[in-house]
């Protein structure tokens, strides 16, 4: 997250662009809203309370276009009666006619105009045009001229002009906000997951209390079907529990004593106690939402163009307002003036360019977090459609994450449950299955001593067992010790390259001890995943710290031509340079581990099966599962997502040129300035939600 806006809508919760629009909500309660529709539908729906007020202003809205629709039947009656001026009879009608319109609007004016007025002067600083400044000039000037020619019975009367302008407003602006609302419903979403309540045991009984009130040490009883309200340990019974919500693994995992349990998740078939670890500002759903929070504040540079754009066009089309109004004055007379001004301000509203970008990339955040894929940022969304190059780790990325130990030739056991105890203190996946292997070989390390302990990036792992300065790691990391490899492992060590197995040693100071090798496996879902990566003509490249032998049959299997072999951390990140001094935006993919430094590097680091761990720093976007089709997917998603934006902002710019053209010439009735600025609107909401599907 580059930088972030503090302020959001206090109705959508979208974060705000630009300037906020501040409305008291009542008792004397000042709020910052996106936009006057938030406001409205804050207004409307009671959301965040005050249900009577809502229900008062929906009638009042109701009541509103009621009286416009009149005012503008009646209207039309009053461009027929134009046309027979002689009928003293007919005349007399008209002048009552006139004056039920009048009655009609000015409550119109008063409930729909008055906030929209309020609005546009509520600045500190008047010079600080809004939108709402716009329309209020509009709207309360052709009031005012109607009210003067009704008392001093000339012809020209705008009442259904001033209505429905403000109706047509008000409904554009419901519309815009709706959209918005439904945008943010995934946070919602994300927040309902966890249950507001929890089972407690407390002095030895069962008690339901609110899930706020549940502390760390609790013991906290959840039955079938019952989502687990806390962070925790299982600490008696067993159960399959549903983590697809933060997991994305979709099959139910079996969780029993021991076992880490998740806020939020759903017990299916048992029943647990859990033991609370962690404060409710630790829970992994918690911090999910925090994060997201974090991530919708976050700005694109294509939402700093559309900010600008937005703040330049209101003193602009001011100016040129202002502009139409003398020229028409002195061509035509005042009314003809005040209509094209009106028509002006109205055409030029520039919500389609304010709201095009944020929106589509906030859904677009959304649909890729529903996905499993956590994209820090509208920024980074907008850079990943850039992407021309991307670069992979091998292990845990390409291969499988879990290896299996397949040969092991050591002095004695001894040897690999000191390797073993060594290796519970690296995060390499290579580590994590030799653990495993210990662990089912039914090796008890646990009372062994480890002491500086160092990762040695590129080579292996060091540090002192029970006292023997130990290293487990590459022929390369042996070599540099200049240490020699025995003949009988040396042999070994060849037959594994062949079967693309890893081959990784143990040694101390004096020589070599042993030999555990790995088996690996390409991922399943690898080969789809290339192809449709290489369908949107990305550059690949995998960057290994493995065997030259393993790199061919990536490049055999998977189709990617450039595979760099035996490198150091330090020679990924030069890869990645290179291709960045060629003018490619790059992304790399990885672990966020052991090549934390080439994610960095990248314009974009993707870490893979972040799992719960998505915060990880490195990372520009995080994975919770390990599955390599999500890359294609996110990518495909950040070009729909563009696609989308500039589709939003060249429409917007063709309808207000074409649209200013036309008023500015006097060709556009306010009214249809007003209904071409709620269509637009429209169009751009409408293709926003597009992202959903994508
Ligand atoms: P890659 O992800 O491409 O396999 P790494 O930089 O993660 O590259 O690892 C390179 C090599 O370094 C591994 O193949 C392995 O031989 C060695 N290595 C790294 N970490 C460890 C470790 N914890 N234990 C043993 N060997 C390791
Ligand atoms: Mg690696």
């Amino acid at each position: 997250m580059k930088e972030n806006h503090n302020k959001e809508c206090f109705q959508c919760g979208i974060p705000i662009t630009g300037k906020s629009l501040r409305y008291d909500i009542g008792n004397g309660q000042v709020e910052d809203f996106c936009c006057f529709g938030c406001y409205l539908i804050y207004k409307t729906t009671g959301l965040r309370g005050e249900e009577g007020n809502a229900v008062a202003f929906l009638g009042k809205f109701g009541f509103g276009y009621f009286l416009a629709m009149l005012v503008f039947m009646l209207s039309t009656y009053l461009y027929g009666a134009h046309m027979t001026p002689d009928d003293p009879q007919a005349k007399q009608f008209t002048t009552i006619i006139k004056y039920v319109i009048l009655v009609l609007a000015t409550p119109v004016m008063l409930l729909l105009g008055i906030p929209i007025l309020k609005n546009s002067f509520s600045r500190h600083n008047w010079l600080n045009f809004n939108t709402d400044t716009l329309i209020a000039i509009g709207a309360f000037s052709a009031y005012f001229l109607s009210v003067y020619s009704v008392f001093t019975d000339k012809p020209s009367i705008y009442f259904e002009t001033a209505t429905m302008i403000l109706v047509l407003v008000t409904f554009g602006r419901y519309l815009e906000t709706s959209s918005r609302v439904k945008a943010s419903n995934f946070m919602k979403e994300l927040m309902k997951l966890a249950p507001d309540k929890a089972t407690v045991i407390r002095d030895g009984k069962e008690i339901e209390i609110p899930v706020d009130d549940v502390k760390v040490g609790d013991t906290v009883l959840v039955k079938t079907g019952e989502k687990i309200p806390a962070d925790g340990i299982v600490v008696e019974g067993n159960a399959h529990v549903d983590e697809s919500m933060l997991t994305g693994e979709n099959k139910p995992v079996l969780k029993q004593k021991g076992s880490e349990v998740y806020a939020g998740t759903i017990n299916t078939d048992g029943f647990l106690k859990i033991k609370v670890n962690k404060p409710a500002s630790e829970w992994t759903l918690n911090k999910f939402i925090q994060m997201m929070k974090e991530i919708r504040n976050s700005k694109a540079p294509i939402s700093r163009i559309t900010d600008t754009v937005a703040a330049w066009f209101l003193p602009v089309m001011l100016t040129l307002a202002a502009g139409a109004f003398a020229y028409w004055y002195m061509e035509e007379g005042f009314e003809k003036a005040l209509i094209v001004s009106m028509s002006v301000l109205l055409i030029s509203c520039p919500c389609a360019f304010s709201i095009g970008a944020p929106l589509a990339l906030w859904i677009g955040l959304s649909e890729a977090f529903r996905e499993g894929i956590v994209i820090k940022g509208a920024d980074i969304l907008e850079k990943l459609a850039s992407v021309k190059k991307v670069f992979f780790d091998k292990t845990g990325t390409i291969t499988e994450r879990f290896l299996m130990v397949h040969r092991v030739k050591a002095k004695d056991e001894e040897t690999i449950k000191k390797a073993c105890a060594l290796e519970k203190l690296s995060q390499h996946p290579l580590a994590f299955s030799l653990n495993l292997y210990c662990r089912q070989k039914g090796f008890d390390t646990s009372n062994y001593k480890v002491e500086d302990f160092k990762t040695r990036y590129g080579y292996g792992v060091e540090g002192k067992v029970n006292g023997e300065h130990l290293f487990v790691g590459n022929k390369k990391f042996v070599e540099k010790h200049g240490l020699q490899i025995p003949e009988e492992l040396q042999k070994l060590e060849k037959q594994a390259e062949k079967d693309a197995e890893i081959p990784v040693f143990i040694f101390n100071k004096k020589k070599v001890l042993g030999l555990i090798t790995f088996a690996q496996k390409i991922k399943d879902e690898a080969p789809i995943a290339i192809r449709a990566l290489k369908k949107l003509k990305m550059k690949l490249a995998v960057l290994t710290g493995d065997t030259p032998y393993f790199a061919k049959i990536i490049k055999e299997k998977l189709g990617i031509d450039e595979v760099k072999a035996g490198l150091l951390p330090e020679d990924k990140i030069k890869e990645i340079e290179k291709a960045q001094k060629q003018g490619l935006v790059v992304a790399m993919v990885g672990d966020g581990i052991n090549d934390a430094p080439a994610l960095s590097k990248a314009d974009i680091g993707i870490a893979m099966g972040c799992g719960t761990d998505i915060t990880k720093e490195s990372a520009d976007v995080s994975l919770i599962s390990d599955d390599l089709r999500k890359i294609p997917l996110m990518f495909l998603l950040a070009k729909k997502v563009r696609r989308v934006i500039y589709t939003n902002i060249f429409w917007a710019f063709i309808y207000n040129i074409i649209g200013i053209g036309l008023a500015l010439t006097g060709k556009l009735n306010p009214i249809f300035a007003a209904l071409a600025m709620v269509l637009s609107s429209a169009f751009v909401i409408g293709n926003s939600v597009r992202v959903k599907n994508w």
